[in-house]
C-alpha cells in the first residue's frame, strides 16, 4: 500500500501562488530561443566585492570554523552589526542583548511570527509587501489585517484607517521602508507616527530596513531606532543581501529591543544553529568597510534607475523616479490588469517584470520592474515597449 500523503492544513491552504503563470510563459519563451530580458527577481547582478570574497577563503581554512555556530551570531558578527548601526544610523546598541544573526532576513523575518504570534492574534502588514511577512503569520495561525498602499498616501499605510477594535487586537505591524514592491521612502514624521500608535495600542513594530543602502541622489534612508521610542517598540530586519550583493551568502540581522531580539533569538535555538562562521567573519569585514564598498554599486543603480525610468517616461508609461530601492512600481496603461500588462510585456518585448497583484491586491494596476540587469540591456528595455501595441 502508497502511503497517503497530506501536506500540513498551513501548506495546503497557502494562497495560489501568483508568479506560477509568469513563470511557466518565461520558461516557454526561454524554451523557443526568445532573448529576455529579465526585470523579474530582486537580486544584484554585481558581484560581492572582492575583499568579501577573501575573507570567506580565508575563515574556511581555520578548523575553529569548522564546528557549530551559535545560533545568535559570533560576538565579532554582533559588534560588527552594533558598530555599523553607530556610524550609520548613530543608533547605539549592546551586542549581546540587541543584536541577533539571521541566515539572511526572510529566515527572521518568518521566525518572528514563530517567536511572537498565537493563533487568533492579529498582525498588520502592508499590501501590497514583501509576502514573508503575511506567510509568518499564517504558518503560526495568527490573522492578518491589510492595510492598503496607495499612491495619494505616498505609499505608507494609513495607520488612522484602522478600526480600533482591529488596532486593539493586533500585535505585530510591520512595514519596510525603503519599500518592496514600491519603492516609496518614509520620512522621520511617519515613523514617530508609527511609534505613536505602536504605545497607544500595545503594537510590536517590526521594520524590513533591507534597502536603507541603496538611496540616490545622496539621500539615506533613516533606521526605525533613530526615531525617538522606536527602540522601545521595536526590532528592525537588516541583511546583507542587498547592501553588498550577497543575496546568495545568506546573513542578516535583527536589533533592536532586547526583549523582542532575545524573543526571536530564543525561537531561533530551538530551531536552527546559525551562519557558518567564515560568512560571518566576511560579512563582519563587509560591515567594517561599510560605505567604501556600498558606494560603487550604488552609483551603477543610480545610473541604471536614470535609464528605466526616462526610457519608460519617453514611451508613455507612468512612474516615480525612486529615491531608494532598485525597483520601478510602474502603472499599467488604461483597461490593463498587472497579469495582462506583465503577459505583453513578456510575450510582445521580451521583458519579464512582475505582476503587482503578485505582492497583494492592492498592488493590482502595477508592474515590479527591477535594474539588476545592465545599461546596455536596459536602454533596449524601452526601445522593445516601444513597438508594443499598449
Ligand atoms: C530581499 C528582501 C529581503 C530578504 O533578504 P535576505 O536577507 O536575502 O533574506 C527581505 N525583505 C525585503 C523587503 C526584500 O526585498
Amino acid at each position: 500500500m502508497p502511503l497517503t500523503i497530506k501536506k500540513a492544513r498551513r501548506i495546503n491552504e497557502l494562497p495560489p501562488y501568483l508568479f506560477a503563470e509568469i513563470d511557466r510563459r518565461k520558461r516557454q519563451a526561454l524554451s523557443q530561443g526568445v532573448d529576455l530580458i529579465d526585470l523579474g527577481i530582486g537580486d544584484p547582478d554585481i558581484p560581492t566585492p572582492s575583499v568579501v570574497v577573501e575573507k570567506l577563503l580565508e575563515g574556511a581554512s581555520k578548523p575553529a570554523n569548522h564546528r557549530y555556530p551559535n545560533s545568535s551570531g559570533m560576538l565579532e558578527f554582533r559588534e560588527a552589526v552594533a558598530n555599523w548601526y553607530k556610524s550609520r544610523f548613530n543608533v547605539k546598541l549592546d551586542p549581546g542583548t540587541e543584536v541577533v544573526s539571521l541566515i539572511g532576513s526572510k529566515e527572521g523575518i518568518g521566525n518572528m511570527a514563530v517567536a511572537f504570534v498565537d493563533p487568533g492574534d492579529v498582525v498588520l502588514v502592508a499590501s501590497p509587501c514583501y509576502p514573508v511577512y503575511h506567510i509568518g503569520t499564517s504558518f503560526s495561525g495568527g490573522k492578518n489585517f491589510f492595510l492598503p498602499l496607495k499612491r495619494e498616501n505616498h505609499f505608507l499605510p494609513d495607520l488612522d484607517a484602522i478600526p480600533p477594535d482591529i488596532a486593539k487586537q493586533a500585535k505585530l505591524l510591520w512595514i519596510n521602508y525603503p519599500n518592496n514592491p514600491t519603492a516609496a521612502v518614509a520620512d522621520k514624521t511617519f515613523f514617530e507616527r508609527v511609534v505613536e500608535f505602536a504605545k497607544r495600542y500595545n503594537v510590536i513594530v517590526c521594520n524590513d530596513a533591507a534597502y536603507t543602502e541603496m538611496g540616490y541622489d545622496g539621500y539615506r534612508p533613516m533606521s526605525f531606532l533613530e526615531v525617538e521610542g522606536g527602540r522601545e517598540v521595536g526590532i528592525e530586519f537588516h541583511s546583507l543581501s542587498k547592501t553588498f550583493n550577497m543575496t546568495g551568502w545568506r546573513i542578516g540581522m535583527a536589533v533592536g529591543n532586547p526583549e523582542l531580539v532575545g524573543g526571536l533569538a530564543q525561537a531561533k535555538s530551538n530551531l536552527d544553529s546559525g551562519i557558518f562562521q567564515a560568512i560571518q567573519e566576511a560579512g563582519s569585514e563587509a560591515l567594517r568597510l561599510g560605505d567604501q564598498i556600498v558606494e560603487p554599486s550604488r552609483n551603477i543603480y543610480q545610473e541604471r534607475r536614470d535609464i528605466l525610468v526616462d526610457g519608460l517616461r519617453a514611451v508613455g508609461l507612468q512612474c516615480d523616479k525612486p529615491r531608494a530601492t532598485f525597483y520601478v512600481w510602474v502603472s499599467c496603461p488604461r483597461g490593463l490588469s498587472s497579469a495582462d500588462f506583465t503577459a505583453k510585456l513578456l510575450d510582445e518585448a521580451g521583458v519579464v517584470t512582475t505582476p503587482g497583484n503578485g505582492f497583494g491586491e492592492a498592488g493590482e494596476g502595477y508592474v515590479r520592474f527591477t535594474v539588476c540587469v545592465d545599461k546596455e540591456r536596459l536602454r533596449e528595455v524601452a526601445e522593445r515597449i516601444r513597438r508594443v501595441k499598449l
